[in-house]
C-alpha cells in the first residue's frame, strides 16, 4: 500500500514556459530593476484589480514593510497593537513584534479563520488595525470584516499568503483589505522561488512600501539622490518576476486543478466515520492552498502516532498551525490560551494536495489516510 515515492503535502509546478522566461532574464541586460519587475506587477494589480502591486523577495519582509507602514502612520501613538489569529505562519506576528507592535490573539472559527464575533471584546485603545488569514486558501467574511474594521476605526490587514486565485463573490483576494499580503515561496498559489508583495489600493502606503523596498532612497534624475527613511533591500530580482509573469498566467489552470482533487478527495471522504472536512461557501473560491482535514476527538492522542505512520506509507503530511502564542518566543507575553485554536491544532491534518497529483494517486493517498485510521 505504500507510496513509490515520498508525496509531500504540498510542491511547485514548473513548466517550459517558466524555465523560457527566466532563461530569456538571464541572457538580457538586467538581472535587477530591470522591466520584467514592472510587467510582473501589473500583472499582479490587474489580475486582483488593484491600484498598486509592490513586490518583495518574501511575503516576511512584505509583512515587515506592512508593520513599518503601520507603525510610521501611528507613530504618536506608544504600545500599539494588532488583532491577529493564531492559527498562521509565525511570520504573521514575528513581523509585528519585529516592528514593536504587540499582537493580540484572537479565537477562531472551525476553519482556523479569525472569528470576527470575538474582536470586538479584544479592542483596547491602543489597538490599530485586524490582521486576518485566509487560512488554507478560502478567504475571511470580507464584508463582516471591512463593515467592522469601518466602524470600529481600524485598518484591516490580510495576509493572504494561502488565497491568491481565490475570490470572495467574485471579487479577487487581493485588493479588499487596506494592505493584502501574497507570498510566492515555492509551496503558495504560484511561486517565483522565494517572493512576495503588497497589494494596496492606498497611494500612501504604496510610496511607503516602495520606500522600504529599496533603501528608502529617492533616485532623481540628475543622480542626486536623497535618502528620508530607513529603507532595506527587499526586491525582488528579475528572475524571479520573469518567474512569477509565467505562473501567474497559469494560476487560473492551479486553482482549477486544485478544486478538481479537493472535490475529489471530498467525495470519498463523505460521510467517513473519522473525521470533518472543510467546507467552502457558495460565494467563495478557495485556492486551496491546502487540504486540511479535522480529526474527531477520539484520535487526538493517537495523533502523534497516525502522523508518523502515514509518513512511513510515504504520505507527506503536515499539520497548520501550532497557536503561535504556544511558541517560546511568545510564551513571555503570557497571551490567553483560546479554545478553539488549541481544538483546532489539535483536530487540524494536512494531506497532499498539488499539481503533480493524479485522481490515481490522489485516490491511493485517501485509501491510505482510511486505512491508518481504521486501527485506531
Ligand atoms: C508562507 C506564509 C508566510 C511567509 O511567506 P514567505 O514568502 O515564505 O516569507 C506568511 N504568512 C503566511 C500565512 C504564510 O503561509
Amino acid at each position: 500500500m505504500k507510496l513509490e515515492r515520498f508525496v509531500p503535502y504540498n510542491t511547485q509546478s514548473i513548466n517550459e514556459d517558466d524555465k523560457k522566461g527566466v532563461l530569456e532574464v538571464l541572457d538580457s541586460l538586467f538581472l535587477t530593476q530591470g522591466n520584467k519587475i514592472k510587467e510582473f506587477e501589473d500583472a499582479l494589480k490587474e489580475y486582483v484589480n488593484a491600484k498598486f502591486a509592490i513586490t518583495f523577495n518574501s511575503a516576511t519582509s512584505a509583512l515587515f514593510a506592512t508593520f513599518n507602514i503601520i507603525k510610521q502612520k501611528y507613530e504618536n501613538m506608544e504600545n500599539i497593537n494588532i488583532i491577529t489569529s493564531p492559527i498562521t505562519f509565525v511570520a504573521t506576528t514575528n513581523m509585528m513584534l519585529a516592528n514593536g507592535i504587540k499582537p493580540k490573539f484572537c479565537d477562531v472559527n472551525f476553519d482556523g479563520n479569525i472569528n470576527v464575533e470575538k474582536i470586538e471584546a479584544l479592542i483596547d485603545k491602543n489597538t490599530v488595525a485586524i490582521c486576518s488569514v485566509d487560512y488554507s486558501g478560502k478567504s475571511v467574511d470580507v464584508k463582516k470584516i471591512q463593515n467592522f474594521a469601518k466602524k470600529n476605526n481600524l485598518l484591516w490587514i490580510s495576509d493572504s499568503s494561502h488565497s491568491l486565485g481565490g475570490s470572495f463573490e467574485d471579487q479577487k483576494i487581493g485588493s479588499l483589505a487596506d494592505i493584502n499580503i501574497f507570498s510566492f515561496h515555492a509551496i503558495k498559489s504560484i511561486t517565483t522561488g522565494e517572493g512576495g508583495a503588497i497589494i494596496t489600493n492606498n497611494e500612501e502606503f504604496n510610496e511607503l512600501a516602495l520606500l522600504l523596498r529599496s533603501h528608502g532612497v529617492i533616485k532623481n534624475h540628475d543622480c542626486n539622490h536623497e535618502c528620508k527613511y530607513l529603507g532595506f533591500n527587499f526586491r525582488m530580482n528579475e528572475l524571479s518576476c520573469a518567474m512569477g509573469l509565467s505562473q501567474l498566467k497559469r494560476l487560473n489552470s492551479f486553482i482549477e486543478r486544485r478544486n478538481e482533487i479537493a472535490n475529489f478527495y471530498d467525495e470519498i471522504f463523505r460521510n467517513n466515520p473519522f473525521f470533518f472536512i472543510p467546507k467552502i461557501e457558495s460565494n467563495k473560491i478557495s485556492s486551496r492552498h491546502l487540504y486540511y482535514i479535522l480529526l474527531d476527538r477520539k484520535f487526538h492522542c493517537n495523533k502523534e502516532k497516525i502522523i508518523n505512520e502515514l509518513l512511513d506509507f510515504n504520505v507527506g503530511v503536515q499539520v497548520h498551525y501550532k497557536p503561535i502564542y504556544n511558541f517560546l518566543l511568545y510564551k513571555k507575553f503570557n497571551f490567553e490560551i483560546l479554545n478553539n485554536a488549541e481544538e483546532f491544532y489539535r483536530s487540524t491534518l494536512s494531506i497532499p494536495l498539488h499539481l503533480q497529483i493524479d485522481n490515481k494517486l490522489a485516490k491511493k493517498i485517501a485509501d491510505i489516510l482510511l486505512f491508518v485510521l481504521e486501527k485506531y
